[in-house]
């Protein structure tokens, strides 16, 4: 994904549960601001809170160089705000222990233990800061921690709704990473011209049928491919066109196999392929199909015709490696290649 577009993603993610959590926060605030009746400077900054705050946070994240690492500061002042509110709500047990278990979930589902410490201390500071501001501008103040039905209906929203929301935003997440493992993964493995295969992952499908072939014992050939002059192609039709040669053998090739051989680009318009439980005569059977299926191929445009020569290979009591294998295929293709080319030798 676009770092740009990742960094939307996140803001707006972000935002939205800022928004959702603030917005739900209001009534709990209100309700206890008004039964405590408590001077205007309090009602200001729930309002603030509630709907400037989350705005303030996606502007400076949108704006900044280090979005998540704004976003992480932005999560702390979330803390620094849990936690002024808990003197200003006179330490009312329920709001009070809603915001702050809310507030440290986010920092560890967002930052780990790090974050949840660094909020933590956050908390701390806000309590300490709003303690001295209550004590100032508001004369008999005092702590009244029981509430009543009223808060508790007004808290009850944010208590039953934010956790979901969190809850379905990660699982959201998940169900990305997820996705994007998949692709990464499939995008490590096959080649992007041929759709087969790339070399690597090729060998290593090889290696793992190679060890089961040894302990079951059953016949296993491997088949080298080669497109004939292929350099000549490129040079008379082109380079996109020698591409389109690759891909539209390549397809050929993927639909003739069965779904147990396994099929691979090795090379530049070079191919393996190895076929389980077939042995070599199987295997020369095959190869002699796939040479006539090549030659009858006419790919468009350009109205070009190729072929491809072969060697086959078998494993018997004598091969200890896969690469063995594919040394002994590799030198029966370059005895058909010597031999005239479009045909097909084994070792
Ligand atoms: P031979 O019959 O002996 O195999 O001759 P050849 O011309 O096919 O073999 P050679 O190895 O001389 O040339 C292979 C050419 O394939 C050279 C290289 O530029 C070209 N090639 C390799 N990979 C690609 C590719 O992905 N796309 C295109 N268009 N050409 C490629
Ligand atoms: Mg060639
Ligand atoms: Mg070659």
């Amino acid at each position: 994904m676009p770092a740009g577009r990742w960094v939307g993603n996140f803001a707006q993610q972000r935002h939205a549960l800022r928004c959702f959590s603030m917005a739900l926060a209001f009534p709990m605030l209100a309700a206890v601001l008004h039964q405590q009746q408590s001077p205007w400077q309090f009602w200001l900054l729930a309002l603030s809170c509630s709907f400037l705050w989350p705005q303030l946070a996606r502007y400076v994240v949108l704006r900044s160089a280090a979005p998540k690492r704004t976003e992480q500061r932005n999560l702390l002042t979330d803390s620094v705000l849990a936690g002024l509110w808990a003197p200003l709500l006179s330490w009312n047990l329920l709001p009070v222990l809603v915001m702050l278990t809310l507030v440290n979930v986010v920092n560890m589902v967002a930052g780990g233990w790090r974050l949840l410490r660094q909020g933590l201390l956050a908390c701390g500071a806000g309590a300490f800061t709003g303690w001295v501001w209550a004590v100032m501008v508001w004369p008999g103040y005092e702590p009244r921690i029981e509430p009543t039905l009223l808060t508790l209906l007004a808290t009850a929203p944010l208590l039953l709704l934010f956790p979901m929301a969190l809850a379905l935003l990660n699982f959201r997440r998940s169900l990305r990473l997820l996705r994007q493992r998949k692709e990464l993964m499939q995008q490590s493995r096959i080649d992007g011209l041929s759709g087969l295969r790339n070399r690597k992952y090729w060998e290593d499908c090889v290696s793992r049928e190679y060890e089961r072939h040894k302990r079951s014992g059953s016949p296993l050939a491997l088949i080298m491919m080669d497109i004939d002059q292929f350099k000549q192609i490129n040079d008379r039709h082109g380079h996109r066109a020698g591409d389109l040669v690759i891909g539209q053998v390549s397809r050929l090739l993927a639909n003739s196999v069965r779904t147990a051989d396994l099929l691979g680009r090795y090379g530049g318009e070079e191919f393996g392929l190895l076929l389980p439980d077939t042995d070599l005569q199987g295997a020369l059977h095959f190869a002699r199909r796939l040479r006539l299926a090549v030659a009858a191929l006419l790919i468009q445009p350009g109205a070009i015709r190729c072929s491809i020569s072969l060697g086959v290979a078998q494993v018997d009591a004598d091969i200890e490696h896969y690469g063995q294998l594919i040394e002994r295929a590799d030198k029966a293709l370059y005895d058909a290649k010597r031999e005239g080319r479009n045909t097909c030798r084994h070792y």
